[in-house]
């Protein structure tokens, strides 16, 4: 079928821009959390809008459904094919930064550019986006997250990616492009409504002080506290939360020995050698750690980030916070974007998040209804050896709450092509596990319907989280009848936002 359709392609973007073979197909259409029910027929590399439009164009006069696919870090099988007669346009050629802009503070980047190509480029003008990119930004794409929503860098203040985003050009179902007055209503909607072309992003002078602060907790509840506390301090840009299996993961991950060598590299150069050896002493202790929380504060002057810093350390005593160390925010800025290794857990394991967003009053519920779960599921967890480690991430007036599986299996079709030289020949020949599999994809959904029935909102809508969800009805229709206008076919990532 592919070579039937191919030629289509070839005239419009070159031979060796149309993938047709059959194992790239597959490895093409699947993700992180595995393959889908269907393999696309085409998979297209589109190097300029205007081809990328005539390919959408026909495709669309050919019946295709139409997938983008950015820097493949989702895990929500956003990008993975429902159905076979479907192209999947590559969009990592597509990877420009168009127009810097610094005295009208925006930037403008086609939607194929990661997020750390788009931080180097600023940093060098001492610019940036108030939030400046997901913890996968060494690959993670401008559209990819902007389809998806993303938090992380900048997000404690600046909040999601919506929040940064002044402009957008979509190449709709029609193969026309159009820039939406509001672009709100196509941040997280999966490429439901088209293929974002290129990204208009605010933004900010490069903050010059930057401070950091970690605490330790005896318990999550404490930890919370002192996190939803800290919300709204002057500059703070990232506040994250590990529990101990995540200390453990660190540890074990060599964290503390060879990543830290290599790490404190990066903190040498950033900060000079005497700060590099002091953390060296300080990453050792990580593994004594219970609950910690990390914090980094932005700011003009030191005199700002001490006064943002006396406040932190306020509101974590009051939860019953000790100050710590602060290695694990340190090393975090000190080289944002690192080449993922995170893909696998530190044995080798698979891995697999899944989230609920929750205004700060609703966290500590989330987690005591979420632990109740899991301790439902001790005999089941045990059994098949999976562990569960969480993170919590500061949002503005929100917390996300991540809890993520680990569990020994074989390394997938998307695995071998995406984890590190090291990790392939490590773990390359673990062997299958797919009673242990199948156990964490039906947890994942039973903590989707829980998340659900606490009301809880989400990012990474792909084929994972129901789209409308939490939606109001007015607002369900109101998308619904934008989806209608825009793709009256259900040609745009079918599967997402059905008609
Ligand atoms: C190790 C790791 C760390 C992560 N850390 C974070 C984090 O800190 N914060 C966070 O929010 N997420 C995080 N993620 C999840 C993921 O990286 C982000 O959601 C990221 O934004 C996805 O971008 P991408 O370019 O890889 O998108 P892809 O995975 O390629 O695609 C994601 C979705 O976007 C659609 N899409 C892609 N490009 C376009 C386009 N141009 N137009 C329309 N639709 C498009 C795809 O069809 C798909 O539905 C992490 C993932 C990993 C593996």
């Amino acid at each position: 079928m592919s070579a039937e359709y191919a030629e289509h392609f070839r005239a419009l973007i070159g031979s060796e821009h149309v993938i047709e073979d059959a194992a790239e197909r597959e490895y093409f259409s699947s993700d992180i959390s595995g393959s889908g029910d269907a393999i696309a027929a085409l998979v297209l590399q589109p190097g300029t809008v205007d081809e990328l439009a005539a390919c959408v164009r026909t495709a669309a006069n050919q019946g295709f459904a139409i997938l983008a696919r950015g820097g493949v870090m989702s895990y929500s099988k956003g990008y993975v094919p429902t159905r076979a007669h479907t192209v999947i346009i590559d969009m990592r050629r597509l990877d420009r930064i168009v127009e810097i802009n610094a005295q009208q503070k925006f930037v403008t980047a086609e939607a194929g550019c990661t997020w750390k190509k788009l931080y180097d480029a600023l940093s060098e003008q001492n610019l940036r986006t108030p939030f400046f990119g997901p913890l996968s930004g060494i690959q993670a794409t401008l559209g990819g997250s902007a389809a998806q929503n993303a938090a992380f860098f900048g997000s404690a203040s600046h909040g999601t990616m919506r929040e940064s985003v002044r402009g957008l050009e979509i190449v709709g179902a029609d193969g026309k492009l159009f820039q939406p007055e509001s672009p709100a209503p196509f941040i997280g909607d999966a490429g439901a409504f088209g293929i974002k072309t290129t990204i208009t992003l605010k933004l900010i002078p490069a903050p010059p002080e930057c401070a950091f602060a970690s605490f330790a907790f005896d318990n999550f509840p404490a930890l919370l506290r002192a996190q939803s506390a800290m919300a709204n301090t002057e500059g703070l840009a990232e506040c994250f939360g590990f529990d101990p299996q995540s200390h453990r993961n660190l540890v074990k991950g060599g964290f503390n020995l060879f990543e830290g060598a290599a790490l404190l590299g990066d903190v040498a150069r950033t900060h000079g050698i005497g700060q590099a050896f002091k953390t060296a002493v300080r990453v050792t202790r990580m593994r004594d750690l219970q609950y910690s929380l990390h914090a980094v504060v932005e700011g003009n002057s030191v005199a700002e980030t001490d006064a943002s810093m006396a406040r932190l350390t306020a509101c974590a005593k009051d939860a019953g916070g000790t100050p710590i160390p602060d290695t694990i925010p340190r090393v975090a800025r000190a080289k944002p974007f690192r080449p993922i290794k995170a893909l696998l857990g530190p044995g080798g394991e698979n891995w697999l998040p899944v989230h609920a967003i929750v205004p700060h009053a609703e966290a500590e519920r989330l987690i005591q209804r979420t632990s109740a779960y899991f301790e439902e599921k001790k005999a089941r967890l045990n059994r098949h050896n999976i562990r569960i480690a969480f993170l919590t991430v500061l949002i503005g007036e929100k917390i996300l709450y991540e809890p993520q599986f680990f569990w020994p299996d074989r390394l997938s079709l998307f695995h071998l092509r995406n984890v590190t030289d090291k990790q392939r020949a490590r773990y390359g020949e673990n062997a299958a596990n797919p009673d242990a599999r199948q156990a964490v994809m039906e947890m994942r959904q039973e903590l989707i319907v829980l998340f659900e029935q606490i009301g809880a909102g989400h990012m990474q809508s792909g084929k994972l989280y129901p789209y409308l969800q939490n939606l109001s009805n007015v607002e369900q229709a109101d998308i619904r009848a934008l989806k209608h206008r825009l793709d009256p076919r259900g040609l745009m990532n079918p599967g997402v936002l059905e008609l």
